[in-house]
C-alpha cells in the first residue's frame, strides 16, 4: 500500500509546497508502514522536473500529461487524483494546503469517502486512533481532529515541515486519465499574470509596505529591495484601498495569506488583521519608526528607524553583499 501525494504546478514548475507534502508523506509512511510514496502530477511538466520530485521522497510519479489539465480546473483535477488513488490502492492522500488544494481535497473527500483534515502542522498520532493536529484561527490556536474513516486526506500547512531534498530521482510513468465533459463544467477562459517577476502566493521572500510609506511615489525603494532579493512585493490593506498598490498585493485576513521564508514589513503597524495573513512566515523583519509598533512583538528582527533612511541604506548593503 502506498501514500498518494497530489502535486501542484505553475507554468511547468512543481510548487515547493507540494514537495513539502512529499516530505511529509515520506515521514508519515515511515511511521505507519504505508510503503512507498507515489506522486500524481497533472498537465504539462518536463520529465526532469517530475523526476526531481523523488528528491523529496517520492518513489514514483504518475504523470497525467493532458494539457487540458494545465489550468488547474478543479473538477478535472479531483477526478484525475481519485483515479490515481484507486489505481494504486492508496488509503491516504497528502497534498499542500492551498486554494486549489482545498478545493480539490473537498471534492476528493466526497469521491473517496475520506476524512479530510486541512492545515495539518505535524505528523498524526497513530498509537491509538488517528489524531491530526491542525492550525486554526489564522495560526493563533491548534485543534486535534480524530479521523475515523479508512481513507484519509491530509492537507499540509506551508512551512509546517522542513523540506528534505536528499533522495534519488523518482521513476516517472505516464498515467492515462479518463475525463468527460462534466469534469470541465467550469472553464478558465483567460489568466492574467500579476505584475512583478515573482508571484506573491508562491514567493519565498516578500517585501511589504504600509501606510507609513506615505504614498505610491515612494514604492521605488520597496521594488528595488524586492528586485535585489528576488522577492515579491506586497502591501497592507489601506495601501491597496487607497489605490497606491493593486489589490492583488494586499495581504492579511481579508487579502492573500503568505508564508514565505522571509517577510520584510516596512512602515506597517502590525494590526491583528494584517498579522493573520503573514504570521506563518519563517522569519519576519520589521522596519518601523515607532518602537511601540505592535509588529515588533511578532518580529524576529526589528529595525526602529525612518524607512526613508533605513531602506535605501539596506538596499545599498544588500547590493554590495549579493
Ligand atoms: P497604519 O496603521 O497607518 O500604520 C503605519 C505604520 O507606519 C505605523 O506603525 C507607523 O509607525 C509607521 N510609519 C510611519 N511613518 C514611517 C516611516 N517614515 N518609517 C517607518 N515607519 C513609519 N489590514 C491589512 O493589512 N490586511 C488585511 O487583510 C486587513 N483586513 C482587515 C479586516 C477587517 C475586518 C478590519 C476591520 C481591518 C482590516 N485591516 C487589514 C486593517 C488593519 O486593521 C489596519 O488598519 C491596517 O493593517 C493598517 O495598515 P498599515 O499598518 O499600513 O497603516
Amino acid at each position: 500500500m502506498s501514500i498518494l501525494v497530489y502535486i501542484e504546478q505553475a507554468e511547468g514548475k512543481v510548487k515547493k509546497t507540494s514537495l513539502e507534502a512529499v516530505t511529509f508523506a515520506n515521514a508519515l509512511a515511515e511511521q505507519t508502514g504505508e510503503g512507498d510514496i507515489v506522486a500524481v502530477a497533472l498537465g504539462t511538466i518536463g520529465n526532469e522536473e517530475l523526476a526531481a520530485i523523488g528528491k523529496a521522497g517520492a518513489a514514483k510519479v504518475l504523470h497525467g500529461a493532458d494539457s487540458k489539465l494545465d489550468s488547474g480546473v478543479i473538477q478535472a483535477h479531483a477526478s484525475a487524483v481519485a483515479q490515481a488513488f484507486n489505481f494504486i490502492g492508496a488509503k491516504t492522500l497528502v497534498l499542500a494546503k492551498s486554494s486549489l488544494g482545498d478545493a480539490v481535497a473537498a471534492r476528493l473527500a466526497i469521491k473517496l469517502n475520506a476524512g479530510l483534515v486541512s492545515n495539518v502542522v505535524e505528523l498524526p498520532k497513530t498509537d491509538s486512533g488517528y489524531i491530526v493536529k491542525r492550525s486554526i484561527y489564522t495560526g493563533k490556536a491548534f485543534a486535534e481532529t480524530t479521523v475515523t474513516t479508512e481513507n484519509k486526506i491530509l492537507a499540509i500547512k506551508k512551512n509546517a515541515i522542513d523540506l528534505k531534498q536528499e533522495g534519488a530521482d523518482a521513476q516517472v510513468e505516464s498515467f492515462d486519465v479518463a475525463l468527460d465533459d462534466a469534469d470541465f463544467a467550469s472553464k478558465i477562459t483567460s489568466t492574467e499574470r500579476a505584475t512583478g517577476d515573482v508571484l506573491l502566493p508562491e514567493a519565498d521572500i516578500v517585501v511589504s509596505g504600509g501606510r507609513g510609506l506615505k504614498g505610491p511615489e515612494n514604492w521605488g525603494m520597496v521594488e528595488e529591495m524586492a528586485k535585489i532579493l528576488g522577492a515579491a512585493t506586497a502591501c497592507s490593506k489601506p495601501v491597496s484601498d487607497l489605490g497606491w498598490r493593486g489589490h492583488h498585493e494586499h495581504v492579511g485576513q481579508t487579502g492573500i495569506k503568505v508564508a514565505p521564508t522571509l517577510y520584510i514589513a516596512i512602515g506597517i503597524s502590525g494590526a491583528i488583521q494584517h498579522l493573520a495573513g503573514v504570521n506563518s512566515s519563517k522569519c519576519i523583519v520589521v522596519i518601523n519608526k515607532d518602537p511601540d509598533a505592535p509588529f515588533f512583538k511578532a518580529a524576529d528582527y526589528g529595525i526602529v528607524g525612518d524607512a526613508f533612511e533605513v531602506v535605501p541604506k539596506l538596499n545599498e548593503a544588500l547590493k554590495a553583499e549579493l
